[in-house]
Protein backbone atom coordinates (compact mmCIF):
# COMPACT_ATOMS: atom_id res chain seq x y z
CA UNK A 1 0.00 0.00 0.00
CA UNK A 2 1.09 3.17 -0.93
CA UNK A 3 0.39 6.46 0.56
CA UNK A 4 1.16 10.20 -0.40
CA UNK A 5 5.19 10.96 -0.24
CA UNK A 6 5.82 12.70 2.75
CA UNK A 7 8.13 15.55 2.35
CA UNK A 8 8.75 16.78 5.95
CA UNK A 9 8.32 14.97 8.99
CA UNK A 10 8.73 16.51 13.03
CA UNK A 11 9.00 13.93 15.50
CA UNK A 12 8.94 14.99 19.27
CA UNK A 13 10.02 18.63 18.44
CA UNK A 14 10.50 20.57 21.23
CA UNK A 15 11.94 23.82 22.14
CA UNK A 16 12.02 25.54 25.56
CA UNK A 17 13.44 29.47 26.23
CA UNK A 18 14.16 29.46 30.13
CA UNK A 19 12.25 26.43 31.09
CA UNK A 20 9.04 27.76 28.85
CA UNK A 21 8.38 25.14 26.25
CA UNK A 22 7.40 27.24 22.94
CA UNK A 23 7.17 23.74 21.15
CA UNK A 24 6.27 20.80 23.23
CA UNK A 25 6.93 17.39 21.64
CA UNK A 26 4.82 18.30 18.67
CA UNK A 27 4.76 15.99 15.34
CA UNK A 28 4.04 17.48 12.25
CA UNK A 29 3.74 15.63 8.52
CA UNK A 30 4.08 17.15 5.31
CA UNK A 31 2.81 15.99 2.15
CA UNK A 32 4.28 16.05 -1.38
CA UNK A 33 2.24 18.64 -3.42
CA UNK A 34 -0.16 19.88 -0.04
CA UNK A 35 -0.44 23.36 0.89
CA UNK A 36 -0.99 23.42 4.80
CA UNK A 37 -2.05 26.23 7.07
CA UNK A 38 -1.32 26.41 10.73
CA UNK A 39 -3.66 28.38 12.48
CA UNK A 40 -3.90 29.65 16.10
CA UNK A 41 -3.74 32.45 19.10
CA UNK A 42 -1.16 34.32 19.27
CA UNK A 43 2.06 32.74 21.26
CA UNK A 44 0.81 29.51 20.23
CA UNK A 45 4.06 28.46 18.81
CA UNK A 46 3.62 29.06 14.92
CA UNK A 47 6.48 31.29 13.97
CA UNK A 48 9.09 28.88 16.43
CA UNK A 49 7.56 26.13 14.20
CA UNK A 50 9.26 27.40 11.24
CA UNK A 51 11.75 29.18 13.02
CA UNK A 52 12.93 25.12 13.97
CA UNK A 53 11.93 24.11 10.57
CA UNK A 54 14.09 26.94 8.79
CA UNK A 55 17.21 26.52 11.33
CA UNK A 56 16.90 29.61 13.34
CA UNK A 57 16.38 27.95 16.04
CA UNK A 58 17.96 25.02 17.93
CA UNK A 59 15.58 22.24 18.74
CA UNK A 60 15.96 21.20 22.29
CA UNK A 61 14.53 17.60 21.48
CA UNK A 62 13.04 15.95 18.47
CA UNK A 63 13.41 15.44 14.77
CA UNK A 64 13.21 17.21 11.62
CA UNK A 65 13.42 15.10 8.68
CA UNK A 66 13.36 16.64 4.65
CA UNK A 67 12.54 14.25 1.64
CA UNK A 68 14.39 11.22 4.62
CA UNK A 69 17.12 13.36 5.12
CA UNK A 70 18.06 14.81 8.77
CA UNK A 71 17.81 18.65 9.22
CA UNK A 72 17.51 19.19 12.56
CA UNK A 73 21.02 19.96 13.32
CA UNK A 74 22.03 21.45 9.83
CA UNK A 75 23.00 25.09 9.80
CA UNK A 76 20.52 27.71 8.23
CA UNK A 77 22.52 28.18 4.63
CA UNK A 78 22.41 23.89 4.03
CA UNK A 79 18.59 23.76 5.18
CA UNK A 80 18.09 26.46 2.39
CA UNK A 81 20.06 24.90 -0.44
CA UNK A 82 18.23 21.45 0.75
CA UNK A 83 15.23 22.61 -0.53
CA UNK A 84 13.33 24.71 1.91
CA UNK A 85 12.20 28.01 1.64
CA UNK A 86 10.87 30.51 4.47
CA UNK A 87 9.39 33.92 4.37
CA UNK A 88 9.51 35.87 7.19
CA UNK A 89 6.67 38.60 8.44
CA UNK A 90 8.55 41.67 7.35
CA UNK A 91 9.29 41.47 4.11
CA UNK A 92 13.46 42.16 3.01
CA UNK A 93 13.36 43.26 -0.13
CA UNK A 94 16.13 45.87 -1.76
CA UNK A 95 13.73 48.52 -1.83
CA UNK A 96 16.55 50.28 -4.22
CA UNK A 97 16.91 48.22 -7.01
CA UNK A 98 14.67 47.19 -9.86
CA UNK A 99 12.14 44.05 -9.64
CA UNK A 100 14.53 42.48 -11.88
CA UNK A 101 17.76 42.44 -9.94
CA UNK A 102 15.42 41.40 -6.58
CA UNK A 103 14.85 38.23 -8.39
CA UNK A 104 18.73 37.94 -9.94
CA UNK A 105 20.24 38.35 -6.77
CA UNK A 106 17.92 35.66 -5.35
CA UNK A 107 19.53 32.79 -7.83
CA UNK A 108 21.34 30.39 -6.05
CA UNK A 109 24.88 31.05 -6.51
CA UNK A 110 27.56 29.07 -6.74
CA UNK A 111 26.73 27.45 -9.82
CA UNK A 112 28.77 29.83 -12.28
CA UNK A 113 31.97 29.23 -13.45
CA UNK A 114 34.53 31.12 -15.99
CA UNK A 115 33.92 32.54 -19.77
CA UNK A 116 31.63 30.47 -21.55
CA UNK A 117 30.06 28.65 -19.02
CA UNK A 118 29.90 31.85 -17.33
CA UNK A 119 27.61 32.92 -19.91
CA UNK A 120 25.51 30.57 -20.24
CA UNK A 121 24.76 30.92 -16.80
CA UNK A 122 23.34 34.78 -17.40
CA UNK A 123 20.86 33.62 -19.77
CA UNK A 124 19.83 30.81 -17.63
CA UNK A 125 19.65 33.47 -14.81
CA UNK A 126 17.67 35.72 -16.76
CA UNK A 127 15.20 33.20 -18.39
CA UNK A 128 14.67 32.10 -14.53
CA UNK A 129 14.02 35.54 -13.26
CA UNK A 130 11.32 36.48 -16.50
CA UNK A 131 9.41 32.91 -15.36
CA UNK A 132 9.23 33.85 -11.74
CA UNK A 133 8.33 37.37 -12.76
CA UNK A 134 5.58 35.88 -14.53
CA UNK A 135 4.53 33.45 -12.05
CA UNK A 136 3.77 36.37 -9.58
CA UNK A 137 2.40 38.69 -12.07
CA UNK A 138 5.51 41.23 -12.02
CA UNK A 139 6.66 40.52 -15.69
CA UNK A 140 5.21 44.12 -16.54
CA UNK A 141 7.15 45.76 -13.60
CA UNK A 142 11.08 44.29 -13.96
CA UNK A 143 12.23 48.01 -14.48
CA UNK A 144 10.48 49.20 -11.43
CA UNK A 145 11.95 50.10 -8.38
CA UNK A 146 11.30 47.81 -5.80
CA UNK A 147 10.01 50.37 -3.21
CA UNK A 148 7.83 52.05 -5.60
CA UNK A 149 5.65 48.62 -5.58
CA UNK A 150 2.50 48.48 -4.01
CA UNK A 151 2.57 46.53 -0.73
CA UNK A 152 1.31 43.42 -2.18
CA UNK A 153 3.26 43.51 -5.09
CA UNK A 154 6.27 43.73 -2.40
CA UNK A 155 4.75 40.46 -0.97
CA UNK A 156 4.97 38.94 -3.77
CA UNK A 157 8.42 39.62 -5.13
CA UNK A 158 9.65 38.47 -1.84
CA UNK A 159 7.65 34.95 -3.22
CA UNK A 160 9.46 35.23 -5.89
CA UNK A 161 12.66 35.92 -4.52
CA UNK A 162 12.20 32.80 -2.46
CA UNK A 163 10.88 30.27 -5.66
CA UNK A 164 14.56 31.36 -7.57
CA UNK A 165 15.65 29.36 -5.31
CA UNK A 166 12.91 26.84 -6.35
CA UNK A 167 12.13 25.45 -3.06
CA UNK A 168 10.78 22.44 -2.60
CA UNK A 169 9.15 23.46 0.84
CA UNK A 170 8.32 26.74 1.05
CA UNK A 171 7.46 28.30 4.49
CA UNK A 172 5.09 31.86 4.33
CA UNK A 173 4.33 33.60 7.71
CA UNK A 174 1.01 35.86 7.27
CA UNK A 175 1.57 36.19 3.71
CA UNK A 176 -1.43 38.64 3.81
CA UNK A 177 -1.21 40.82 6.38
CA UNK A 178 -2.43 44.39 5.42
CA UNK A 179 -3.38 43.30 1.39
CA UNK A 180 -6.14 44.64 0.53
CA UNK A 181 -9.32 42.15 -0.79
CA UNK A 182 -8.31 42.34 -4.27
CA UNK A 183 -4.46 41.36 -3.38
CA UNK A 184 -5.46 38.82 -0.89
CA UNK A 185 -8.11 37.14 -3.94
CA UNK A 186 -4.30 37.43 -6.13
CA UNK A 187 -2.19 35.73 -3.22
CA UNK A 188 -4.73 32.97 -3.10
CA UNK A 189 -4.59 31.86 -6.89
CA UNK A 190 -0.51 32.47 -6.58
CA UNK A 191 -0.30 30.22 -4.12
CA UNK A 192 -2.55 27.86 -5.06
CA UNK A 193 -0.13 27.80 -8.76
CA UNK A 194 2.80 27.60 -6.99
CA UNK A 195 2.24 24.66 -4.81
CA UNK A 196 1.43 22.73 -7.93
CA UNK A 197 5.38 21.76 -7.78
CA UNK A 198 6.16 22.00 -4.22
CA UNK A 199 4.86 21.73 -0.64
CA UNK A 200 3.86 24.59 1.63
CA UNK A 201 3.55 25.75 5.09
CA UNK A 202 1.57 28.93 5.62
CA UNK A 203 0.80 30.60 8.92
CA UNK A 204 -2.68 32.52 8.61
CA UNK A 205 -5.13 34.30 10.40
CA UNK A 206 -8.00 35.15 7.89
CA UNK A 207 -10.61 32.24 8.14
CA UNK A 208 -11.79 33.34 4.60
CA UNK A 209 -8.34 32.94 3.13
CA UNK A 210 -7.90 29.42 4.96
CA UNK A 211 -10.98 28.19 3.50
CA UNK A 212 -9.83 29.20 0.52
CA UNK A 213 -6.17 27.92 -0.49
CA UNK A 214 -5.39 24.66 2.71
CA UNK A 215 -5.68 21.21 2.13
CA UNK A 216 -5.71 20.59 5.86
CA UNK A 217 -5.39 22.65 8.84
CA UNK A 218 -3.25 22.09 11.67
CA UNK A 219 -4.44 24.14 14.78
CA UNK A 220 -1.58 25.25 17.35
CA UNK A 221 -1.99 26.22 20.77
CA UNK A 222 0.44 26.21 23.85
CA UNK A 223 3.31 24.57 21.66
CA UNK A 224 0.90 21.31 20.76
CA UNK A 225 -1.35 20.35 17.99
CA UNK A 226 -4.70 20.95 19.26
CA UNK A 227 -6.50 19.67 16.03
CA UNK A 228 -5.61 18.64 12.42
CA UNK A 229 -7.66 17.53 9.00
CA UNK A 230 -10.00 19.42 7.27
CA UNK A 231 -10.74 22.81 7.19
CA UNK A 232 -15.00 21.87 7.77
CA UNK A 233 -13.96 19.20 10.27
CA UNK A 234 -11.15 21.69 12.46
CA UNK A 235 -13.84 24.57 12.20
CA UNK A 236 -16.55 22.63 14.10
CA UNK A 237 -14.14 21.42 16.89
CA UNK A 238 -15.50 22.18 20.38
CA UNK A 239 -12.19 22.91 21.80
CA UNK A 240 -10.74 24.95 18.40
CA UNK A 241 -13.60 26.97 18.69
CA UNK A 242 -13.06 27.37 22.21
CA UNK A 243 -9.39 28.18 22.50
CA UNK A 244 -9.32 30.27 18.85
CA UNK A 245 -12.60 31.07 16.46
CA UNK A 246 -14.19 31.49 19.53
CA UNK A 247 -12.96 35.45 19.97
P1 LIG B 1 2.92 32.61 17.34
O1 LIG B 1 3.70 32.79 16.08
O2 LIG B 1 2.02 31.41 17.33
O3 LIG B 1 2.15 33.85 17.71
P2 LIG B 1 5.52 32.43 18.60
O4 LIG B 1 6.10 31.22 18.01
O5 LIG B 1 5.97 33.74 18.09
O6 LIG B 1 3.92 32.34 18.56
O7 LIG B 1 5.79 32.43 20.17
C1 LIG B 1 5.49 31.32 21.00
C2 LIG B 1 5.95 31.60 22.41
O8 LIG B 1 7.35 31.48 22.50
C3 LIG B 1 5.60 33.00 22.89
O9 LIG B 1 5.24 32.91 24.27
C4 LIG B 1 6.90 33.75 22.72
O10 LIG B 1 6.99 34.80 23.63
C5 LIG B 1 7.94 32.68 22.98
N1 LIG B 1 9.20 32.89 22.26
C6 LIG B 1 9.37 32.84 20.91
N2 LIG B 1 10.66 33.03 20.57
C7 LIG B 1 11.34 33.21 21.74
C8 LIG B 1 12.71 33.44 22.08
N3 LIG B 1 13.66 33.52 21.14
N4 LIG B 1 13.02 33.56 23.40
C9 LIG B 1 12.08 33.46 24.35
N5 LIG B 1 10.77 33.24 24.10
C10 LIG B 1 10.40 33.12 22.83
MG1 LIG C 1 3.81 34.37 14.68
Amino acid sequence: MSSAELVLSVEDLTVSFDGFKAIDSLNLYVDKGELRVIIGPNGAGKTTLLDLICGKTRASAGKIRFKNLEMTRLPEHEIVRAGIGRKFQTPSIYENLPVFQNLEVSFPRGRGVFGALAFKCDAEVRDRVHAVADEIGLADQLQTEAGLLSHGQKQWLEIGMLLMQDPELLMLDEPIAGMSVREREVTAELLERICKNRSMIVIEHDMEFVKRIAHKVTVMHQGKILAEGPMDKVQADPRVIDVYLGH
